[in-house]
């Protein structure tokens, strides 16, 4: 499927769908939905009998083989989950690689020489691109190298930097970006999001990853903040609180409100948590403006080791302390 701000991205590419380049490389920030455009871009390109305006027939057999991952034509490059972690990474015991290996690539071998269903093209969707790591990266390159015929690449990165500026190179860039913020919220209140503004603004104008945090949200963020107004509420109650929600969004919640506290101290708008107007007000009237960058680069050092805690409640307390302190 794509969604309603891909409608005139999509128009554009089926277009183009007898001169495309033999490799795209379609980036932007995460939870836009470039993944679903690319297999539903795939799925176009490989039905047999497509809608006027391009859009995969959902009835043909190519349709029927690609919705249940067997179309013969299309491969798809991405991270195992099953897999066991890398040894010596830095996530012990926690399964699912972390990288796209050169025998992912080399495993391609077979596939790109064997004569297509009905002569028609053949689709490798790597994703997330920038997890092949610098062999496969270099196996890639060659096949990008020496193209064959009918044969189309779908690289999907939210951080594009990260690969080798020779594979880019081989890629036509399509840019994905953010949509209108008025219709990224008229979708997501068709999808039964109560407060579209809040969540979008958290999510920095991504739909589906406002969708995503609407549906975690759960009220804790929400209660994390009243926590943090309440003068009553102490540095361990508020430690034992935090700590027992997953660490990457909580950490998430206090940089945006950190972002929200300097834009206001700035005598800006907060981004963020919209609905929290009252407290960032009344903090950033009250708050050092050093205080607040020292506490929001502390913040953005602790995500880098946020994965694993040693100790959640510890942890949860050193970032805490220091906001309490501007309280
Ligand atoms: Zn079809």
């Amino acid at each position: 499927m794509i969604y309603p701000w891909q409608a005139e991205m999509f128009r554009q590419l089926v277009g183009e769908r007898d001169r495309l380049p033999q490799a795209l490389l379609l980036h932007g920030p995460q939870g836009l939905g470039k993944t679903d455009f690319a297999r539903h871009f795939a799925q176009a390109l490989l039905c047999e009998s497509p809608l006027p305006d391009g859009a995969p027939c959902g009835a043909c057999p190519a349709c029927g083989w690609f919705a249940s991952g067997n179309h013969p034509d299309f491969r798809h490059l991405g991270l195992d989950a099953d897999a066991p972690a890398e040894e010596g990474g830095d996530a012990p015991g926690r399964k699912g690689s972390e990288q796209i290996g050169v025998d992912a690539v080399r495993s391609l071998a077979g596939f790109m020489t064997t004569s297509t269903h009905r002569d028609g093209l053949r689709i490798v969707l790597v994703e997330p691109a920038h997890a092949l790591n610098v062999f496969a990266a270099n196996a890639l390159l060659k096949t990008l190298e020496e193209p064959l015929p009918r044969t189309l690449f779908l690289l999907v990165s939210h951080v594009p930097a990260r690969l080798p500026a020779t594979v880019r190179s081989r890629c036509r860039q399509v840019p994905c970006h953010p949509p209108p913020a008025a219709q990224a919220q008229a979708w997501l209140a068709r999808e039964g999001v109560a407060r579209p503004d809040l969540f979008l603004a958290l999510a920095a104008g991504a739909p589906l990853e406002a969708l995503r945090l609407s549906q975690q949200d759960g009220g804790q963020r929400a209660e994390l903040l009243r926590r943090l107004a309440d003068p009553a509420q102490s540095l361990v109650q508020l430690s034992e609180f935090v700590a027992r929600l997953p660490v990457e969004e909580w950490l998430g919640w206090l940089q945006r409100w950190a972002y929200d506290l300097l834009a206001r101290k700035l005598a800006g708008a907060p981004h963020y948590h919209l609905d929290a107007g009252e407290l960032t007000d009344r903090i950033a009237a009250r708050a050092d403006l050093h205080d607040l960058l020292a506490w929001e680069h502390q913040l953005r050092d602790a995500k880098r080791l946020a994965h694993h805690p040693l100790n959640p409640r510890l942890f949860a307390e050193s970032l805490l302390a220091p906001m309490l302190a501007m309280r």
